[in-house]
């Protein structure tokens, strides 16, 4: 069997977002699967639509996510380099040149006024598409030698075989078959001198081995186009599949201007997601393993993973799930590497910085079981920080007779030497002198107390908050009474 060697190929026109992550981790899932490689292709020829930092966005969060090239414009192999196909234009030019002797492309010098009365006489005239009317493939030796002696710019246009057929079996979908007849003669090489995507593409594709094209469903329209460049060279055509589009709540495509969702991967990253968290989340977004099981690592993902339980279906973006997902892997990780992992989250929403480290520790680990992703760490240990604003629940507990009973018995049982166990003590104590029990004991004391309806375990929060605020707050209470 051939090497399988799969490729993710971003156009730098924008960063890394949860799209182009699900292609590129479907993509090294594969080329991992089958013992091959991933290579990372920069198709940057679509000139003014790249942006600044694009190719890093790319690179740097592929990396953080753990999809990893074998073979990217950092790590090149000398066999197939370069990897950025604005640092292929003289390998193009040698087989535009080649098509353009064999007759399967020739140059057009038609304007884009031009070209535009004539679509426009079409659409007038009722056609369902538009075409290129072949006026320069007409064009006789004295006039293409006139235009070539005026120096006239021009494109590049492949012309299209006339009753061809175009059929791949696609790894998701079956077969797919297009027509030549619908497809008109196509610009190969734009008037500045660049090669068009669906070119370059198969030129790359061809030169740097690829045996699996695995990409988004909006490229399936030009699978034939590139498709019949494999076939005037004579070349063997990779295997082709494409992905199911990735939905929201409502059943919509995802979309970049869609701000109910966050869709870039530096997002996840900046709100303390786990890269592992989302290897895992993403692979299930468009395939399916066998069993119930939904927790993967990344060996068992490259183990499970094959082009054979790719859905049909669109996939939800369920960002409950992927939360949830997170969740599992964060308490998973030990108090140690959970503490070094929240900590900065927890530094950039509070002052931590006269704290004592012991104090912070203990303080964030009580909060190890319930936080869900970094940034949430901020909200939790808020109350440590900002004095509570009491809310209907927290109001309502606090108007419990109960409440100003509990309050009165705990304050006058307060420690002198400040510990957890002694805490307890003091509120065994106000058990027995109340007689209370259940929801009035413990929510009386938690709110009166911490000015909070939910929290960690109680006697630690009282601990951690200190005597002087414990004590006021107390104090205030019982003297409103
Ligand atoms: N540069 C194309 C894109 O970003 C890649 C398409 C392909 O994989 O062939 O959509």
């Amino acid at each position: 069997m051939e090497r399988v060697r799969v490729r993710y190929a971003p156009s730098p026109t924008g960063f890394l977002h949860i799209g182009n992550a699900r292609t590129a981790l479907f993509d090294y899932l594969i080329a991992k699967h089958y013992g091959g490689d991933f290579v990372l292709r920069i198709e940057d020829t679509d000139i003014e639509r790249n942006v600044e930092g694009g190719e890093d966005s790319q690179s740097f969060y592929l990396d953080w996510l753990g999809i990893v090239p074998d073979e990217s414009p950092e790590k090149p192999n000398p066999k197939y380099a370069p990897y950025r196909q604005m640092e292929r234009l003289d390998i193009y030019k040698e087989y535009v040149d080649k098509l353009i002797v064999q007759g399967d492309a020739y140059k057009c010098y038609c304007t884009s006024e031009e070209l535009d009365a004539d679509y426009n006489r079409q659409k007038e005239a009722g056609y369902a598409s538009t075409r290129y009317n072949q006026k320069c493939f007409h064009l006789s030796d004295e006039e293409k030698a006139a235009n070539e002696a005026e120096g006239k710019p021009f494109s590049v246009r492949l012309h299209v075989p006339e009753n061809a057929t175009y059929t791949f079996d696609d790894m998701v979908r079956g077969e797919i078959t297009f027509e030549s007849k619908d497809i008109g003669d196509w610009v190969i090489v734009k008037s500045n001198g660049i090669p068009t995507y669906n070119f370059a593409v198969v030129i790359d594709d061809h030169l740097m081995e690829i045996s699996h094209v695995f990409r988004g469903e909006e490229h399936i329209s030009n699978t034939p186009k590139q498709m019949m460049i494999f076939e005037m060279f004579g070349w063997d055509i990779p295997r082709y599949g494409h992905m199911t589009l990735i939905v929201n709540e409502t059943g919509k495509k995802l979309s970049k201007r869609d701000n109910s969702i966050m869709q870039y991967i530096s997002q996840y990253k900046d709100q303390g997601y786990l890269p592992e968290a989302m290897f895992n989340f993403m692979s299930l977004l468009g395939w399916s393993p066998k069993g119930e099981q939904e927790l993967f690592t990344h060996d068992e993902l490259v183990a499970e993973f094959s082009e054979q339980r790719l859905s049909k279906a669109p996939s939800m973006f369920d960002v409950t799930k992927l939360t949830w997902m997170n969740h599992q892997y964060l308490k998973a990780k030990d108090d140690a590497a959970w503490l070094a992992f929240v900590r900065p989250f927890a530094e950039a929403a509070h002052d931590l910085s006269n704290k004592d480290e012991a104090w912070v520790n203990t303080m964030l680990l009580l909060y190890k079981e319930q936080c869900q992703y970094g940034a949430e760490i901020g909200t939790l240990i808020d109350g440590f920080f900002n004095e509570p604003v009491l809310g209907e629940a927290e109001t309502d507990v606090l108007s419990w007779e109960t409440t100003g009973a509990v309050a009165k018995a705990f304050l006058a049982s307060l420690p002198t030497d400040w510990t957890v166990e002694n805490l307890k003590e003091a509120f065994n104590t106000t058990k027995t002198e109340t007689g209370l029990k259940g929801k009035p004991l413990f929510m009386g004391l938690r709110v009166s107390a911490t000015h909070q309806s939910h929290g960690p375990d109680l006697m630690s929060a009282l601990y951690l908050t200190g005597e002087d605020v414990i004590r006021n707050r107390l104090e205030t209470y019982v003297n409103s009474l």
